[in-house]
């Protein structure tokens, strides 16, 4: 039993800024570019333990140079995004897979612990006070970024008892604004972005930093992003920061939904969670995705693939869709993996969105807005 204070989010104090900023115009806004007024602060000290959280205009921090997340990347995150649905809610989407998640990177980060409804509820005050700057528009959305940095000043090569959490919201629209549209990918071997044993499964940021050279060396070769590979045998993990799935024709005219399985080099995605169980719901006939009445069943399987299998289902015409999914996009197709000089083609669609994929990202949208209610993944 910890004799020092956990994070208490009934002391927190507010205040608020006193000019707030002009909202721009929401078809200008890119990916993370903007952020909101305010933001929340906590920081830990190994004697007294939390500080009481402050909702704080927003401004930057001052971090000592020496401090351990400076030096030596002890600093984990999480993405998450509030919703407002016609009926004028705002909505979180399965806030506590994220909170288990920082959790767990946290630990793995051995970074002070905290408890993680304390954690939402003061993510649920931040946009309570931001809350003008998400649009009535669907699609929109409002991006947060509760991130925890160790903030232990010295450059022994140790855990930081120290710590800073910091909660800043940014405002989003739809990822593709030209309406969907497939992403191209290039498959890299020489490069990994996790191995067993790694760090790859919890959202720590130095899993990040790796892959932005070779990011842009595949950008410069006219691919969107990454397909990370893993071992001799080309095993498929993740694309760019997206878990991703395929779609195998089955022989008995069913599809075989397809993704990694989570064995520690693989980030458990909150958006890869719900596929999955959007999928067995699909198959077991408790509902049907938008669009699918049709498609008798999907078969969904967590399993290794390799770019063998997948060369192979493509020239024998079985590889039918392959996307990617994640908080950000949620979901978006693959239309082109390159490897070792050659593409692999996926069927084209009209959208831009195969239809499974489109079926699963409706549905999900439908959800996070409060269009749709299934189980109790949107908390208002
Ligand atoms: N993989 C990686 C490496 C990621 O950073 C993310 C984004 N958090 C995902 C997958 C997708 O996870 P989620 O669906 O929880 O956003």
């Amino acid at each position: 039993i910890s004799h020092v204070a956990d994070l208490d989010a009934s002391k927190l104090t507010v205040t608020l800024s006193e000019t707030l900023k002009p909202i721009p115009p929401p078809d200008t806004w890119q990916f993370g570019n903007i952020m909101t007024d305010h933001m929340v602060v906590a920081e830990f000290d190994p004697e007294t333990g939390w500080s009481d959280p402050e909702i704080k205009p927003r401004a930057p921090l001052s971090i000592d140079p020496a401090s351990s997340c400076v030096q030596y990347g002890t600093t984990v995150f999480e993405g998450m995004k509030a919703y407002v649905g016609p009926d004028g809610e705002t909505r979180l989407f399965r806030p506590d897979m994220n909170m288990a998640r920082l959790a767990r990177s946290a630990e793995r980060m051995a970074l002070p612990p905290f408890s993680t409804d304390q954690v939402l509820a003061l993510i649920k005050q931040l946009i309570v006070v931001d809350r003008r700057w998400i649009p009535l528009l669907s699609e929109h959305s409002m991006y947060i970024r509760p991130t925890l940095m160790g903030t232990r000043m010295g450059l022994s090569v140790a855990a930081s008892d120290h710590a800073t959490l910091c909660i800043f919201l940014s405002p989003t629209g739809p990822y593709f604004r030209s309406g969907g549209k497939s992403i191209s990918v290039l498959a890299v071997f020489d490069t990994v972005r996790a191995w067993p044993g790694g760090t790859g499964g919890h959202k720590v940021a130095l899993n990040y930093s790796p892959g932005f050279l070779p990011l842009r060396t595949a950008q410069k070769q006219g691919y969107d992003q990454i397909l990370w590979l893993l071992g001799d045998d080309m095993k498929v993990t993740e694309a760019g920061a997206m878990n991703i799935f395929i779609i195998v024709r089955r022989d008995d005219g069913d599809v075989d939904l397809f993704t990694p399985p989570l064995d520690g080099t693989i980030l458990p995605g909150v958006t890869r969670d719900s596929v999955l169980a959007l999928a067995e719901a699909h198959t077991a006939g408790e509902i049907t995705l938008p669009g699918l009445q049709k498609t008798s069943r999907i078969h969904a399987s967590e399993r290794t693939f390799t770019m063998d299998d997948l060369s192979r289902w493509s020239s024998d015409g079985k590889l039918l869709e392959a996307f990617g999914a994640g908080t950000a996009v949620i979901i978006t197709s693959i239309g082109k993996i390159g490897f070792k000089g050659e593409n692999i083609i996926l069927p084209e669609h009209k959208s831009g969105l195969g239809p499974i994929a489109n079926a699963f990202r409706t549905r999900i949208l439908d959800i996070q807005e409060g269009k749709e209610v299934w189980k109790n993944w949107g908390v208002v």
